[in-house]
């Protein structure tokens, strides 16, 4: 494929930059290279690009006013949240011919329906806030990931994003109702509506959620709330190996009266890292095992007080699952601390992974029932490549996801072990390719998986996807070399 993306002059024209800081003011216009520093560089230092302005407006009319006139000049665009992706989309390219645009300013919660159980916010609101303001109106907005503390809601819908409750609630693509964007000829496109029914042909904010930031820019978005748990159980679990754990979590739907919220994996690898790089975490367990399972039940009705709430029902069912031999210990939190306590150590595993040095990181899935094979056979094929490589598998394994990560064998130099980086993924994702699976299931494919994407789909998917990337950006100056290549 011709790298059109690469060959953009290197500069943007003085009389564009001056066009876009008239329409945004001081505010909203950056071209200090030390200022514009943090926003051109990936949180891993993956990839440093360089930017001719960030730009942050403050409104949709100044995103669509910025977006306007990039079309009429073909300057690229590089949408941005909180920077917290982890394929490079968010990224400029090394040329210095883009401009960054910084939802960050809009982060308004517009309005909050209770009754009607949705949120209306702007693109660049932070996670974490939206959690906190749906916790105040007694709902719960159930998009959560490590990330929360500084990831957008734009971001979060750009990228279809995951967490720790999908097998409960969704991906970000189920928690929306309704969506307004900025076409990249800079039209605005109002589909903030707050319906659960809507038959009126394409829907059109499918195309947006999910696309990296290379169709439009997300600007608002309605989203769906849920009534807040008011019972809520956790417990951390040794159990005998996946099979084990995708057997429980089978058993678990109907114990649990299908109140199962999460359901995560973790191998003794990723425990044994999280213990020696994260301050303040403790093993929940005495003894030592191979794998460990997070399981969260959450009901909305609160525990009755005679008893027989979530904590009791879940009690009852590992001990059975014990005497089955699928559990062989189990910690119970009694406090919200102590499972606080348990999730620190399952979301710490990327931060730990990070400060053990060089690792490669593959987001797969599968159909849930072949989780136990796909791990068996995707660590032999990785020691296949590399026999001291250390696999790191960990994640939402009631979801089919896997983090199935592999750590540089120990004292292995950086640059060697990255030279084996396209035989250890190639092995890993042609397996996922075996089972019918996704190379991705949660980071996106931003720069990092273009070559992966090409090879895993066949012409005919990749072939409609350039024909929607052509149709609404036929100037290709949306976040342009990013998920496809036109
Ligand atoms: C510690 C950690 C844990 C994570 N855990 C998970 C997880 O469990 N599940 C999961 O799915 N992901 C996870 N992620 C990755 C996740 O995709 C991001 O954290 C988040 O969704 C990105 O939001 P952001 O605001 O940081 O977006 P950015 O990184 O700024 O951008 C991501 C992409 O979205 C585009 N974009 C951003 N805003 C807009 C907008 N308004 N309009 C159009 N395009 C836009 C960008 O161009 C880019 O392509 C994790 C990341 C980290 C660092």
């Amino acid at each position: 494929m011709p790298d059109t993306y690469t060959s953009v002059p290197n500069a943007v024209p003085t009389a564009v930059l001056d066009a876009i800081h008239r329409a945004v003011g001081d505010k909203g216009f950056v071209v200090d290279e030390r200022e514009m520093e943090p926003h051109v560089v990936e949180w891993r230092d993956n990839y440093r690009g360089r930017a001719a302005a960030v730009v942050r407006p403050a409104s949709t009319e100044e995103v669509a006013a910025v977006v306007r006139i990039c079309a009429e000049a073909g300057v690229p665009i590089v949408p941005q949240g909180g920077m917290t992706g982890l394929v490079g989309a968010g990224i400029p390219h090394e040329h210095g011919g883009e401009i960054v645009l910084s939802l960050r300013r809009m982060n308004r919660i517009l309005e909050v329906n209770p009754t009607a159980y949705t949120m209306t916010v702007e693109a660049g609101a932070v996670l974490k806030t939206i959690q906190d303001e749906a916790a105040a109106h007694d709902r719960l907005f159930p998009l959560s990931l490590a990330a929360e503390g500084s990831c957008t809601i734009g971001g979060n819908l750009s990228t279809n994003a995951g967490g720790v409750q999908v097998l409960h609630y969704g991906n970000a693509r189920s928690l929306v109702l309704g969506l307004e964007a900025v076409l990249p000829d800079g039209r605005v496109w109002n589909g903030l509506r707050a319906l659960k029914k809507d038959n009126t042909g394409y829907d059109l904010k499918h195309l947006f959620m999910g696309a990296e930031g290379t169709l439009g820019v997300i600007t608002k978005a309605v989203l769906k709330l849920f009534p807040r748990p008011k019972d809520v159980a956790t417990a951390w679990l040794a159990v005998r190996n996946p099979a084990a754990a995708v057997e429980l979590l089978s058993r678990a739907h109907a114990a649990s009266e299908d109140n199962v919220t999460s359901c995560e994996l973790m191998g003794r690898l990723g425990i044994d890292l999280v213990l020696s790089h994260i301050p303040g975490s403790v093993d929940p367990l005495a003894e030592r095992h191979d794998w460990y399972v997070l399981l969260e039940w959450s009901s909305t009705r609160p525990a009755p007080a005679h008893g027989g709430g979530m904590l009791a029902k879940m009690e009852a069912f590992l001990g059975d699952a014990m005497e089955a031999g699928l559990v062989f210990d189990a910690v119970l939190a009694q406090s919200s601390a102590q499972a606080q306590a348990f999730w620190k150590i399952r979301e710490s595993h990327s931060e730990a992974q990070k400060l053990e040095g060089p690792s490669i990181k593959h987001d797969i899935s599968v159909p849930v029932h072949r989780i136990p094979e796909f791990v068996d056979q995707g660590i032999a094929a990785m020691k296949a490549v590399m026999p001291d490589l250390r696999p790191v598998p960990f994640g939402h394994v009631g979801d089919g996801n896997l983090h199935f990560n592999a750590q540089s064998p120990t004292g292995m130099d950086k640059a060697a072990f990255y030279a084996r980086r396209d035989d250890i993924n190639h092995a890993v994702h042609d397996l996922v390719r075996s089972f019918g699976g996704s190379i991705s299931a949660e980071h996106g494919i931003g720069r990092f998986k273009l070559e992966e994407l090409e090879r895993y789909r066949g012409p005919v998917e990749l072939d409609a996807m350039r024909a929607i990337k052509r149709a609404l950006d036929p100037r290709n100056i949306m976040n342009p070399g990013k998920v496809v290549r036109v």
